[in-house]
């Protein structure tokens, strides 16, 4: 097992890792940017890295300046956290190359599913169920015409290297065709150096239902469910739950069996999740995650384990603490995103905090690098924190959020706590019943 890790993050998910060290016995070591002097990660860390100034192209993301951090510290592994460096196969590359652990996946695994035409390939390939589409890139207009005729309309052109909804055209009808296809194009380029698209069916009514999968790298992967995360605003996820209000217990244990076999075939190691889209019954592969995602707390809380744990394990050789029959699912959980940011635009928020509570008692825990006095700076994403219960079932699961979101204080800035307070008053949040679209619909109506 590894003496001293460092973890390339900031924020709540560096909090997350550093507790995961501290009961493993493990030393921990923060990096920050001079905008963190004061950070809560920091503080709480056995020991830290200044690695540069504010602008995270110049810190958070500095390869050399992270590495360096290692060697001067001695850390032999780094925890990538999510974001940031968390995908970045040319890292994982670098870390390999200075004789430390990358805590994840392979670079290979990586530059695999970070292209989405390899990915829906080789995802296809292992049996995981796809969106209907073309079969790889398409090179020019009048194929995307002969395409998109045969799947029908509408469809979606996605660019390959796509990411955080950017990239993404839809042709409701053949008329929008051409300009999907070129808007598309032209994203991918200009975002992310690549023009190459693909055309999917467009999907009406899907909900977002993601598999969690945990592999140790020697051919042996379980399955931990699955998470509901339809709710969305411009395709950001923000609130998530576990299990999924819509899946039975047989649709989880087979799309469960499909994704820990495919990932256990090509000998996956770490954390992953294979995100789907769910219509009518059936579950259609969208992109895979290969780190550790923001809302897997709704899977710990159900199944009662540390992900972080079992991500250092793996990545030290060890075997997983647990097998798929020993993972039974107790009870519901359900994550909201508190984000620094202003109502009805969601414009970002930052500031000093004059007083912040956090909600405790039964089923209730709050992630998050919050304190009195504390300023958040105004170069990061605005996620201040993340607030999980866990209940017997739904409803004392959505009962018990109702009451923490009650008992939390955030003064100084804007945040979208109230958001939360709102939408569980609506019928369809308290069913369970709503499509990633709704909430979208929702902030049209009622903030809009
Ligand atoms: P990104 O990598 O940019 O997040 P994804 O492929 O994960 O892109 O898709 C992001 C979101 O876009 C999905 O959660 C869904 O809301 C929507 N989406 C993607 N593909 C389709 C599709 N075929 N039909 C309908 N909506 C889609």
């Amino acid at each position: 097992m590894f003496d001293k890790i460092l973890v390339a993050n900031r924020g709540e998910i560096a909090l997350r890792v550093i507790r995961a060290c501290r009961e493993m016995g493990i030393q921990s070591v923060a990096v920050h940017s001079t905008a963190d002097a004061d950070a809560m990660h920091v503080r709480m860390a056995d020991e830290s890295v200044c690695i540069g100034p504010p602008p995270s192209a110049d810190s958070y993301l500095s390869m050399p300046a992270i590495i360096s951090a290692c060697e001067i510290t001695g850390a032999q592994a780094i925890h990538p956290g999510y974001g940031f460096l968390s995908e970045n196969a040319n890292f994982v590359q670098a870390v390999e190359d200075h004789q430390l652990t990358f805590i994840g996946p392979s670079a290979e695994h990586i530059r695999v599913m970070g292209d989405k035409i390899t990915a829906k390939d080789t995802m296809k390939k292992l049996g995981v169920p796809c969106v209907p589409g073309s079969e790889g890139g398409v090179p020019d207009l009048e194929t995307a015409r002969t395409v998109a005729k045969d799947i029908g309309y509408p469809v979606i052109i996605k660019a390959t290297a796509g990411g955080g909804g950017r990239g993404m055209k839809l042709a409701k009808t053949a008329d929008d065709l051409e300009s999907a296809f070129r808007t598309a194009r032209a994203e991918g380029k200009a975002a992310f150096g690549n023009d190459e698209v693909y055309i999917e069916k467009y999907l009406g009514k899907p909900r977002h239902i993601e598999v969690q999968v945990f592999g140790d790298g020697q051919g042996h992967a379980v399955h931990l469910g699955e998470r509901d995360c339809s709710l969305q605003r411009r395709h950001q996820k923000v609130f998530e739950e576990a299990p999924g209000p819509a899946i039975t217990p047989e649709m989880r244990a087979e799309i469960g069996k499909t994704c820990a076999r495919a990932v256990g075939s090509i000998n996956y190691i770490g954390a992953g999740t294979i995100e789907f889209l769910y219509e009518d019954g059936n579950f259609y592969f969208i992109e895979m995650n290969t780190r550790l995602q923001v809302e897997h707390p709704v899977t710990e809380a159900i199944f009662g384990v540390d992900l972080v744990r079992e991500q250092i394990r793996v990545a030290a050789g060890l075997p997983l603490e647990f097998k798929q029959d020993e993972l039974q699912i107790n009870g519901h959980s359900i994550e909201v995103r508190l984000n620094a940011e202003k109502l009805p635009n969601f414009s970002p928020s930052p500031g000093r905090i004059s007083q912040y509570h956090a909600p405790g008692g039964l089923g209730v825990r709050m992630d998050s690098a919050l304190y009195d006095g504390y300023s958040i700076p105004p170069y990061y994403d605005s996620l201040i924190g993340k607030l999980i219960v866990h209940g017997r079932d739904r409803p004392e699961a959505l009962a018990r959020l109702s009451r923490a979101l009650g008992e939390l204080v955030v003064d100084g800035i804007d945040t979208t706590i109230p958001l939360f307070r709102e939408l569980l008053n609506e019928e369809a949040v308290l069913k369970g019943d709503y499509d990633i679209h709704w909430l979208e619909k929702w902030l049209e109506t009622n903030l809009g």
